[in-house]
Order: structure tokens, then sequence, then C-alpha cells
């Protein structure tokens, strides 16, 4: 058990020596970046891990989600979803499209694909939806809209690294799909992430829209930037990939004891995986009704801190409700109810492979306690 502060999450490192040795042979070569050997090693890891034929590199995921809109040079309205991370709106926005949002469903808190079609109108070139916590989205029915008005399919894949559906990963629905590799994600290279996608063309431009849009020695194509992954970073995620299985087992025995705990209270609503999925177990997600339960998300925040636990309101505030984005149009969280009910009830609770059951009990006694 713990006696030192237990946060949210830790990141899941591999052993020093394993590490080192992987970085060994960058001071032979002296290549640090610039799509180097450890970066072409890990591009090739992950399309097997991932069962796609074709994936990029990226310096983070935001990078990578902010490349792939541009590649794909899309304009207009783009529908997607306030309950995530700013990452998600703040790419369309920073691109020049127009955020539209739809509502969440009550049960997953994935993108609610009845409230999409709606939404489309005559300038609406995509759909940007978000695999939340690592729940896949409603795949089937956005892919069925998708194709019947023509729109593209880019999925905010940041949680779902290490998810399944079948034998299918996360990674082989919609047009493409982004990941984050960032340290607080299931599968870390410290910063980093990646698209995957279909099709040679877009392989070719988004390798050059994140390096300056440079096309060979004296061709620079695209007004890019400067968006790709060095050597020590894809080194982090060679090791990583290698005890992955491992890491998602801990989290499965750390949710696992969280559920049975916590879903019995009156009240407390947890997230289990829906059937036919493999999970992550990337986050704990727990909604807290004051009414049943008889405390709110924020007395049981506060009671875990006042034990030196960190919690974490995650998502709260609903992206349409950022400082930010005041006043735009659109940008209301009166439009999106369900989001906005689960966003002023949830708690993220400490999650990481290697949280001690024990330190799970004392957290579930802990907002046990908070309850009626
Ligand atoms: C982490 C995250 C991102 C951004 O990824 P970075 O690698 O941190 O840039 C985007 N969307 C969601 C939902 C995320 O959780």
């Amino acid at each position: 058990m713990s006696d030192s502060p237990i946060l949210v999450t830790r990141s899941s490192m591999p052993p020093f020596e394993e590490y080192v040795k992987e970085i060994e042979p960058l001071w032979e070569s002296h290549w640090l970046t610039n799509m180097g050997e450890k970066h072409r090693a890990l591009e090739a890891a992950l399309e097997n891990y991932l069962g796609v034929d074709d994936l990029a590199l990226f310096v983070n995921g935001h990078q990578a989600l902010e490349c792939v809109l541009e590649a794909m040079q899309l304009k207009g309205k783009v529908i997607t979803t306030p309950y995530s991370f700013a990452s998600t709106t703040h790419a369309i926005v920073r691109k020049g499209l127009t955020p539209v949002f739809a509502d969440i469903k009550p049960d997953d808190y994935t993108i609610d694909p009845a409230q999409i079609e709606s939404l489309i109108d005559e300038d609406t070139c995509a759909i940007v939806p978000v695999h939340v916590y690592g729940n896949l989205c409603d795949v089937d029915a956005i892919q069925d809209i998708a194709d019947r008005h023509g729109l593209k399919v880019i999925y905010d894949a940041a949680h779902a690294f290490g998810v399944f559906r079948g034998d299918r990963s996360s990674a082989t629905f919609g047009d493409a799909a982004m990941f984050s590799f960032h340290a607080t994600k299931v599968f870390n290279t410290i910063e980093g992430g990646a698209v995957c996608f279909r099709g040679p063309e877009l392989k070719t431009k988004l390798n050059r829209w994140k390096n300056f849009g440079i096309a060979d020695e004296e061709t620079v194509e695209y007004v890019g930037g400067n968006a790709k992954m060095n050597e020590f970073a894809a080194a982090m995620g060679l090791c990583n990939l290698r005890h992955l299985d491992g890491e998602i087992a801990k989290r499965q025995k750390v949710a696992e004891r969280y559920w049975e705990r916590l879903e019995t209270a009156p009240g407390v609503k947890v997230c289990r995986p829906a059937a036919g999925i493999t999970p992550n177990y990337a986050y704990l997600p727990v909604v807290f009704e004051e009414d049943e339960f008889g405390a709110t998300r924020n007395d049981v925040f506060d009671a875990l801190k006042a034990h030196d636990v960190y919690a974490r309101k995650y998502f709260y505030p609903l992206i349409n409700d950022f400082d930010c984005y005041r006043g735009r149009e659109g940008f209301d969280s009166s439009r999106t109810p369900v989001a906005k009910h689960v966003a002023d009830r949830v708690l993220t609770m400490p999650m990481y492979a290697d949280l001690a059951l024990e330190d799970v009990d004392r957290i579930c006694d802990i907002v046990q306690a908070c309850g009626k």
C-alpha cells in the first residue's frame, strides 16, 4: 500500500537496462531524428500490432490529428463531440474548420449516431468521433451515415490503443484513426502519436506535411510544419510495446476491483466494456448521481484529495463551455444535455498498471464513505 500521494495516472516505463540497450546504436549512427532506424522499426511493429498497412508516426497525437485533417484537404463543417480532451476540437478549429457538436450516448459517452444526421448540411465534410475512455464508438452506424452523405470519418482514437472488436483493432475503422502515445496513455513513447489510414496517396502527404512539406532535396510541395517523432521516443515505444500485454493485464485486475467495489452502490455508475470488445482499461470513469448516492462528484473529489488521492474531473468542463470559445456560434452546452449531465458528475479514478489492489480498496472505502 502506498503512503505517498496517489495520482490519477503513472506512466509505464520499461526496465532501464532495456531502454539503454535500445538506444545504444544511436551512439554509433548519430542519427537522432528524421525517420531513422528506430522510427522505421516502430512503424513496422505498430502496423503489425494494429493490423494495418499504413501508419505514420508523429511528435504527438495532436499534431497527428491536425496533419491528417490538413492532408485530407477538408473544408467546411465537421461533426464532433464536446465530450473529449481539448485537442479534438482545437485541431478542427486550428485547421480553419467549423466544429458542430453532437450529443453523446448516456451508456458509453461516445458520440450518439442518432444525433449526427440532423446536423449534416451541404457544408459538412467530415465526422470526428472519439473512442472516449477506450469505449469504441458505434462505428457501423457512423460509417453508414458517412457513406450515405459522402463524408470522411477521422477517429480520435487517442484513448483506444490496444482495443479490439473481434480481431479488428480500433485503428481499422473510418478513413483514418489518430493515436496519442503521450506519457499518460496506455502505450507511450513519452510524447508521440500516429495516424492509421488507407492508401499510398495519404502516406506521401502525411510524411511531407510533418516535415515542412519537403518532397525531396529541391522540392517543397506544401506549407507544412514540423511534427516528426525522434529516435529516442521511437526507442521508448519499441520497449513499451514489448510490455503492453502485461501492462493491460495488470490494469484489468485494477479495473475489475474498482467495478466490483463501486457498482453496487446506489447512484454510482461504472462503465464496463461492451460485449465482443477486448478493452485496454485506459481510464476508470465513475458517474455519481447525487440524489441516489447522497454526495456530488465534487464532494467525492474533495474527500479523496483530503486523503492525498487525486482523481480527475475528466472531461469537465465540456469543450463547448471552454472560455476560449465563449460566444462562438454553436458553442453552447445546453445543446448537448447528455454530455453536460455526465461532465458535471464524472470523476476518473486513479488507474495504472502498478496501482496496488489495497490502494484501490482504500480509494473505494473513501468513495463509499461519501454516500448516504
Ligand atoms: C491525449 C489526447 C489527445 C492528444 O494527444 P497528445 O499526444 O497529447 O497530443 C487527443 N485527444 C484525446 C481524446 C486525448 O486524450
